[in-house]
């Protein structure tokens, strides 16, 4: 596959998967081409994102955190509103609508932060789909609330324990499954990341945060936002939050990546900052790599943005600076965490945190009658016990 053909961006993304799964993903592609242009197909998932997922979600005058900060006025997109608590949802039931219309019996799903587990249980249950969800060992623990959640759901937890047992593992694992059993099984990658066309098709299901808030602006003033702000894990609320901005040349837009406890390899999934190109879970990205191409574990206080690549597009948004990506440390994260909880009343996921943190600069920096929206991810009901333990600085168990 060449550069410019489908699937790349810039030089970032295409289809380097096993051979096994070649079949499934030109399947996938060739079903996904014809859906999403159908008008039948179409009704269908925004007649589930209304009535299931509440679509849409709101976008709220954050009034307090504008007088706190002091500059621009803030904005945030309600995606911790959406049924189960995050965006992950919009991607896991589009996805679903797919597999179903491939005639898939079977679904499955790797997991961190478990909102994408829980998102994928949950149209798992709604549409009676068999479902399995890889998390890994460490991520199981650490948020057993959603591990608990996915059971409840009736799906399938298949801990990971090896390497770090974190979201890498998990999605190696999700990935050979996958090889094995592609006739029944659709895989449903929770990210913007892996073989085209996945990092396109989530983009697309996700695309639906931007264009919301472009109109719900619009509406509330009359202009486009000054600047758009989100957090990267694999990087899907993001993409979705700027797909429809990225030719609004006016439009700032800042990507917020785990900086974690520090700039020495292990200590962060700071993969934009410190990435170099190769390859992994079948794309070319920026990965977290040594000098001989190893790839290094990551680390980040937030499950979901635990993870050594990134999406492709978003390796080419930085290479071509159209997005500005900043690093935000643990304990930012966790300051921001408490701020967003006392200042607004909305406890945000500690992935969303890190955006909040890089949001406080630009409104700063913008200064007044400029107006920023923030993605706000998700909710933090899942991170409310880690935090409180991380401040109370009791030792893992
Ligand atoms: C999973 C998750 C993220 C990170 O994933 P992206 O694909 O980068 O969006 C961010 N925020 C929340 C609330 C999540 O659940």
């Amino acid at each position: 596959m060449g550069k410019n053909a489908p699937g790349y961006f810039g030089e970032f993304g295409g289809r380097y998967a096993p051979e096994i799964l070649t079949e499934a993903l030109e399947e996938l592609e060739a079903t996904y081409n014809k859906l999403k242009n159908n008008k039948k197909f179409k009704k269908e998932l925004s007649y589930y994102l209304k009535n299931y997922v509440g679509r849409p979600s709101p976008l709220t005058y954050a009034e307090r955190l504008t007088k706190e900060w002091g500059g621009a006025r803030v904005w945030l997109k309600r995606e911790d509103l959406n049924h189960t608590g995050a965006h992950k949802i919009n991607n896991a039931i589009g996805q679903a609508l797919v597999a179903r219309h491939m005639g898939k019996k079977r679904i499955i799903a790797e997991t961190g932060a478990g909102q994408h587990g829980l998102a994928t249980a949950t149209v798992g249950a709604m549409f009676g789909f068999e479902t399995i969800i890889y998390m890994g060992a460490v991520d199981v623990k650490r948020q057993n609330l959603n591990a608990k959640k996915i059971e409840m759901l009736g799906a399938k937890i298949l801990p990971v324990t090896s390497g770090e047992a974190t979201l890498k593992e998990a999605t190696s694992e999700a990935m050979r499954d996958w090889a094995l059993n592609v006739s029944t099984t659709h895989y449903i990658v929770g990210s913007a990341i892996g073989p085209h066309p996945f990092p396109t098709i989530v983009r697309d299901f996700q695309a639906i945060i931007g264009r919301e808030s472009k109109k719900q602006f619009r509406k509330e003033a009359k202009k486009l936002p000054d600047a758009v702000i989100a957090c990267v894990g694999g990087g899907s609320n993001a993409i979705g939050m700027f797909h429809d901005f990225i030719d609004e040349k006016k439009v700032l837009l800042y990507g917020a990546e785990a900086g974690g406890l520090g700039s020495k390899p292990g200590e962060h999934s700071a993969t934009i900052t410190y990435g170099k190109t190769g390859f992994l879970h079948g794309t070319k990205t920026l990965i977290i790599q040594d000098d001989f191409g190893q790839i290094v574990p990551a680390h980040s206080v937030s499950a979901g943005l635990d993870y050594p690549g990134v999406g492709p597009e978003h390796a080419f948004l930085a290479k071509s600076k159209r997005v500005d990506y900043r690093m935000v440390t643990d304990e930012q994260a966790i300051a921001s965490f408490l701020e967003i909880s006392r200042i607004e009343g909305i406890i945000p996921a500690l992935e969303t945190a890190h955006a909040f943190y890089v949001a406080k600069d630009v409104a700063k920096q913008l200064g007044k009658k400029k107006d920023i929206i923030i993605c706000l991810s998700g909710r933090g009901d899942k991170d409310v016990v880690e935090v409180l333990r991380l401040l109370g600085g009791e030792k893992h168990e």
